[in-house]
């Protein structure tokens, strides 16, 4: 049964993938081949999700025939338990407007670029908190009561109260078009009145992004090494487009493997 970190990260990988999911279900109400399989899920890449799923520990594949080993069995029955995860009540919370912008100043660590603080009215106090899930490099920290969001070298701090803060500002445009997709991404789901439902957390670390790439340092992406392209796309800096040698044949499977890991930046 999965226990160490990466047992677990590869359990949180194959479950990451639509299709992978859709297989489990199936197999959770009994056995089927692995022609059954394509049939409910498409034949798209069936093998190599099933490897997926067999090198997870979920399923077990024998003579064209796929059932749920043990730990996949009690997996799923753990998820049933938990029933799903739902999406967050947000008809209470009010929608928000950039009152001001009170100060722009030069970034300690880089002073060519600025800090800014903002204030966001009203403050989403209660509400911040399920607003996560709407920024894919998001995080809500309880101890300060605040939504960070990273976006490449751009830090946003939201705060309960509606506080602001950007560092590694260019410029006050730059600021502003920032504000306004905040405003305008957190208005849209208090228009819709649910926030997303929370995201599986997995955190995945530059090596780990790096052990996946072709890790011959070759420099097409334009950066020095496998390591600095895999810092910079963890970022949101650069695209896993950038990297061609990826695409040859024989990285098919790190390229899927990334395209998984993609989904957790
Ligand atoms: S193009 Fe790909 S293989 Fe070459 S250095 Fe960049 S990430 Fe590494």
């Amino acid at each position: 049964m999965p226990g160490k970190p990466e047992e677990i990260k590869m359990v949180s990988n194959a479950m990451a993938n639509a299709p992978r999911r859709k297989m489990m279900s199936l197999l959770a109400d009994g056995d089927r081949t692995v022609g059954e399989i394509g049939e409910a899920v498409g034949k798209s890449m069936l093998d190599y999700h099933l490897k997926i799923l067999e090198q997870a520990g979920l399923v077990e594949i024998k003579d064209g025939k796929v059932r749920l080993s043990e730990f996949g069995k009690n997996f799923m029955e753990g998820k049933s338990e938990k029933g799903p995860v739902k999406a967050v009540d947000l008809s209470q919370a009010k929608p928000v407007e950039i009152a001001e912008v009170r100060q722009l100043i030069p970034c300690i660590a880089d002073s060519t670029r600025f800090r800014i603080i903002a204030n966001m009215a009203p403050p989403l106090a209660g509400a911040l908190k399920h607003l996560e899930p709407l920024f894919p490099r998001g995080r809500y920290s309880e101890k300060i009561d605040a939504l960070i969001i990273q976006r490449g070298d751009v830090l946003i701090t939201i705060y309960g109260t509606g506080n602001v803060t950007m560092t590694m500002i260019k410029d006050e445009a730059e600021a502003m078009s920032a504000l306004e997709g905040l405003r305008s991404t957190i208005n849209e789901a208090i228009a819709k009145g649910v926030a997303p439902a929370p995201r599986e957390k997995v955190r995945v670390e530059p090596m780990e992004i790096r052990k996946y790439l072709p890790q011959t340092d070759c420099g097409e992406c334009g950066e020095q090494s496998c390591y600095s392209f895999a810092i910079r796309l963890m970022g949101g800096e650069v695209s896993l487009d950038l990297c061609s040698p990826i695409k040859d044949e024989k990285y098919r499977q790190n390229l899927e493997h990334l395209r998984v890991l993609a989904e957790y930046i």
